[in-house]
């Protein structure tokens, strides 16, 4: 029996992965769910999965759920990031799901990692935001991180085993890969008038193809920045160059990722796009379990075509892959920017090509410098949302 905490349990991976574990309850039991302020899903989520903890951080949402919660369900509730991330570094679970969104699912993965605890890693953040310190602290700790991300956990399934057993300090050279080939949709504006983008709305933005994801990840299709945190990720956890990362946009999204191999071979993951699929695999792995997923109808998906990213329709792109080559305060900076503008786009604050000019001015302004440890991480992130939130002011 493994024991789980699913963090983020009220969005779109977490009840994705409950789902998943619903099927499975002889194999799984859950210990402890965490989210941020929505009492009502937390309350059926205890309801149906009594867990030994309820974590809820917005301030009266624990207070709220413990008037409602049974007595007999023997539920500890908790209500501070300090006790979270507590929890975290306990014998209370095995295996982590790292699913809040956002520079907030930092500290208490962090902590499951130095624990060394088993992480799978949706919360992409974590990576862009410590991306060295993360693999050094897993390393040094023993903790086993599986990349959940669709793309990444393709990734994972097609590269070889020595590479798989030591993520984040591999050699992709010497275990004969050529090039990893990130795919993504392209988002819902991949065919778009470039010069109407500004005009976009939030509903619009949201309105993802293929995929249905929480609204900060969609906008993030959307301006393909998602693409580009991914890349960050990517390089972070196959510990891959410039040269051996290429991203390809892939509309149908049924390949989720590709490696191509010295010898000309190219080997792809293939299938729904849904995430339930890469969650079974990183619950079992290297088993493999029934996640409640069709297999892909060839016949049905037709063709699979492939296209250039231009970065004139995605310059968020282009900054990410940059940040990404010039070092850990880009990055940090980056993502706390973003997330920032990314909200104010959603307040209907700002519009949304504004996203990116918002996210290239805090980059230009902050003097950036060398983040070793995570107080130093933390205090940068803060820095770049107080930047991002007055240039923000200026433009509303
Ligand atoms: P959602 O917006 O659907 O859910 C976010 C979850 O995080 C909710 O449970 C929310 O709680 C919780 N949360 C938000 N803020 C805080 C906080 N300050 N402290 C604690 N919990 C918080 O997001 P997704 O499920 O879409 O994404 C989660 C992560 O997974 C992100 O990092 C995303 O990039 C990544 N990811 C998502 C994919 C997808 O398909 N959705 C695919 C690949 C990666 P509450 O609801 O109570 O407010």
């Amino acid at each position: 029996m493994q024991r789980l905490a699913v963090l983020g349990a009220t969005g779109s991976i977490g009840t994705n992965t409950l789902d998943v574990l619903s099927r499975h309850q002889h194999h799984y039991q859950v210990t402890i769910l965490a989210a941020y302020s929505n009492v009502a899903k937390m309350l059926e989520l205890c309801l149906v999965h009594k867990p030994k903890y309820a974590v809820l951080l917005a301030a009266g949402a624990a207070k709220q759920l413990s008037e409602q919660l049974p007595s007999a369900l023997n539920c500890e509730i908790i209500d501070s990031l300090d006790g979270l991330c507590q929890l975290m570094a306990s014998d209370s679970y095995d295996t982590v799901m790292s699913a809040i969104v956002g520079a907030a699912g930092l500290l208490p993965t962090m902590a499951a990692v130095k624990q060394g605890k088993k992480v799978l890693l949706a919360n992409k953040e974590s990576l862009v935001m410590s991306g060295e310190l993360f693999m050094q602290q897993a390393q040094q700790s023993g903790s086993i991180i599986l990349p959940v991300d669709s793309e990444h956990n393709a990734i994972f399934q097609c590269l070889p085993d020595q590479i798989k057993d030591n993520l984040g300090h591999c050699d992709l050279s010497s275990a004969g890969v050529e090039r990893i080939l990130l795919t993504g949709s392209g988002g819902p504006f991949l065919n778009h008038d470039i010069s109407a983008l500004s005009q976009v709305t939030p509903e619009q933005a949201c309105k993802h193809p293929n995929w249905s994801m929480g609204r900060k990840i969609s906008v993030d299709s959307a301006t393909m920045m998602n693409k580009g945190l991914e890349y960050i990720e990517a390089k972070w956890l196959f510990n891959a160059s410039a040269e051996q990362i290429q991203v390809v946009i892939h509309p149908q999204s049924v390949i989720h990722s590709m490696v191509q191999y010295k010898d000309g071979s190219t080997v792809a993951q293939l299938g729904q796009p849904d995430m339930r699929t890469p969650i079974a695999h990183c619950l079992a792995h290297p088993q493999r379990i029934e996640a409640g997923v069709e297999p892909l109808d060839f016949f049905r998906v037709g063709q699979l075509s492939f296209v250039e990213p231009n970065y004139q329709r995605y310059p968020g792109l282009k900054m990410a892959i940059d940040a990404c080559h010039q070092g850990q305060s880009y990055t940090t900076a980056l993502n706390a920017a973003n997330e920032e503008a990314v909200a104010a786009f959603l307040d209907k604050k700002i519009g949304f090509t504004d996203i990116y000019k918002a996210n290239a001015e805090v980059l230009n302004f902050m003097q950036h410098q060398p983040l070793d440890c995570l107080d130093a991480i933390l205090e940068w992130d803060k820095q770049a949302r107080r930047i991002a939130q007055g240039i923000i002011k200026r433009m509303h």
